[in-house]
């Protein structure tokens, strides 16, 4: 698909135009009609054909020129002029947290600075206090936001590591010589975001693999390359991939070691030592090294007198312990879900009608959706007032009586108002099927203020789930400071369930948060908060929390039945 290409080429562009101090409806029509582009499910290569790029929201005759100019010659008239004008560095520097056009472009002008580097190195110096209308508040949050975007910049999110890793796993598995294959490491432990890829193989002959490996077309540099092993960069988000190959009696140790984690390792092995015997990557060996397993990892594990550990488990929190005796938790599945309970529609900011939201619901195999707009007080997503919400809960009725087996619930996201009070009064709240609460302003309040909030929000007795309760926006935001376990004790306290929100970006709460949740006694919600019903294929990011949480489906409000749930709803 060229979207990707044509959206990046957008934004771009209307990134260089808001540093030359274009005007706003210009800079904000490329930024638009980017976020469109990505989103839609057709190629744009296909549409074009069609003559119909014009039909799509946002793009009129000129756009629709460039976007041809770029299906037919890779790119467009405007943006290699715009390439000469402004350096590449300043797009980078836009994307740190905080820092905008103006004071990119104010910098720029008098240090010609343009890159997070020398910017990280000015601001750190003080060499910025010298500039006009810079104060030190502004150094201060430069150096947060460059901190954030480098912790953003190591990792890369779950679902693009493994399509990476599929790609890889693809381009060598019909080989002759490739016997078993499969992803290691933290990404197989489903980590939301990662550093590096591994991969092992079970092959001969492995010079052969090897050299298949560092010449596929994915590969953008080779860092290393041994007689077993080998290192490359893979051409997308420059993530670094290892290759380990291994004979095949070995493979299961092999899997074992590289998935990790190293505390989980280390455990395993002093569980072996504890045995009389000695684990390693290639298998396990008795004193007189003779090799007792090693083939599969159910083989290693059984030998140990263990049941199988899920990789997701293997943080060594625990499971070795659990696995021993026999009371390992049955880990809740991405089939136990039967319904997404955070969507949005367009009737606040999302791109989807309610009627498409619930037809995709129902693809997924769903039984409810609860479609929760925003509130009336956060107008940048056009929240509902009295009336829409009328409006609304008419068209979900009408739409009920066409489903069989199939509902969908009037919700609503309530905003968390500054003094923890939320954005409609009761009489509204007690109309809707279903309450989510969530902290969208203030975010800059002390830890108690905030916490206050939160915790009001779970007494209050219509609210049922607090969204994304930490406020973490990879790359964008850090967790916003607040007591988690007064939050867990007051969700406990007042049935409040605790979401764990699947946009890949926030996966919030995290595996630990939702682990010590559960611990509390706390009820939760995987949710994809979804602003297009394609979104909502990323519950399975949120189920993979859930399960690094040691989460059960009893400790999940959407996967009850929906009469269950009605009744949990009821508080
Ligand atoms: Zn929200
Ligand atoms: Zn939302």
């Amino acid at each position: 698909m060229l979207n990707k290409k044509v959206a990046e080429i957008f934004q771009n562009i209307s990134s260089m135009l808001a540093l030359k101090g274009e005007n706003h409806f210009r800079v904000r029509a490329y930024e638009h009609a980017a976020g469109i582009i990505e989103d839609l499910t057709e190629d744009v290569k296909d549409i074009a054909q069609r003559g119909a790029l014009t039909e799509i929201e946002g793009i009129g005759k000129d756009l629709a020129e460039k976007i041809n100019d770029i299906i037919t010659g890779d790119t467009t008239a405007l943006y290699e002029d715009l390439k000469k004008e402004i350096p590449s560095g300043l797009l980078e520097l836009l994307r740190v947290p905080g820092l905008g056009p103006k004071t990119v472009k104010l910098i720029y002008d008098r240090t010609k600075i343009d890159s997070v580097e020398k910017l990280e190195k000015a601001a750190k110096t003080r060499q910025l206090a010298e500039l006009p209308g810079i104060r030190e508040k502004t150094i201060e949050n430069i150096i947060h936001g460059i901190g954030i975007y480098q912790r953003g910049q190591e990792a890369v999110l779950n679902p693009v590591a493994h399509r990476i890793a599929g790609q890889f796993v693809d381009s060598l598995k019909n080989l002759k010589e490739v016997g078993q294959i499969s992803v290691a490491g933290s990404l197989r432990r489903e980590k939301g975001a990662v550093r590096d890829i591994d991969i092992l193989i079970a092959g001969n002959p492995m010079q052969k693999i090897i050299d298949e490996f560092v010449k596929l077309p994915i590969v953008k540099e080779t860092r290393e390359r041994g007689p077993a092993k080998s290192s490359v960069i893979a051409r997308e988000n420059n993530i670094q991939v290892d290759l380990r190959i291994v004979e095949k009696q070995s493979f299961g140790a092999a899997l074992l070691y590289f998935t990790g984690s190293k505390e989980f390792n280390i455990k395993l092995r002093e569980s072996a030592i504890a045995h009389g015997y000695k684990l390693n990557e290639y298998g396990v060996f008795d004193g007189k090294e003779k090799c007792l397993a090693g083939k599969t990892e159910e083989e290693v594990f059984a030998l140990l007198g263990m049941d199988y550990i899920p990789p997701e488990l293997r943080e060594d929190r625990g499971e070795i312990d659990a696995a021993i005796s026999h009371n390992l938790p049955r880990l809740v599945e991405l089939s136990d879900i039967k319904g997404d309970l955070h969507v949005h529609s367009t009737y606040s900011d999302g791109l989807s009608t309610i009627e498409e939201d619930a037809a995709q619901a129902q693809a997924l195999g769903y039984r409810y959706i609860a479609v929760c707009d925003h509130s009336q007080s956060l107008h940048i997503a056009k929240g509902l007032s009295r009336n829409e919400i009328h409006k609304k809960s008419e068209e979900i009725r009408a739409l009920n009586k066409k489903y069989n087996n199939f509902r969908i619930l009037c919700g609503t996201e309530v905003d968390i108002n500054n003094d923890g009070s939320l954005d409609y009064p009761d009489e509204t709240l007690k109309e809707f099927d279903l309450v989510v609460a969530a902290v969208h302003s203030g975010l800059r309040q002390s830890k108690k203020q905030l916490t206050k909030r939160i915790v009001s929000a779970c007494k209050n007795k219509y609210a049922h789930i607090i969204a994304h309760p930490t406020g973490k926006l990879a790359g964008q935001r850090d967790a916003y400071d607040i007591d988690l376990n007064e939050v867990f004790k007051a969700a406990a306290d007042y049935n409040t369930a605790l979401e764990i929100n699947s946009y890949p970006q926030r996966l919030d709460l995290n595996d630990t948060n939702a682990m010590a949740a559960k611990k509390r006694g706390v009820k939760i919600a995987i949710d994809t908060d979804s602003h297009q019903f394609r979104q909502m294929e990323a519950m399975g990011l949120g189920v993979n929390v859930g399960r690094r949480a040691w989460l059960t489906k009893n400790d999940v409000i959407n996967c009850m039945g929906l009469e269950e749930l009605m009744k949990w709803l009821e508080k």
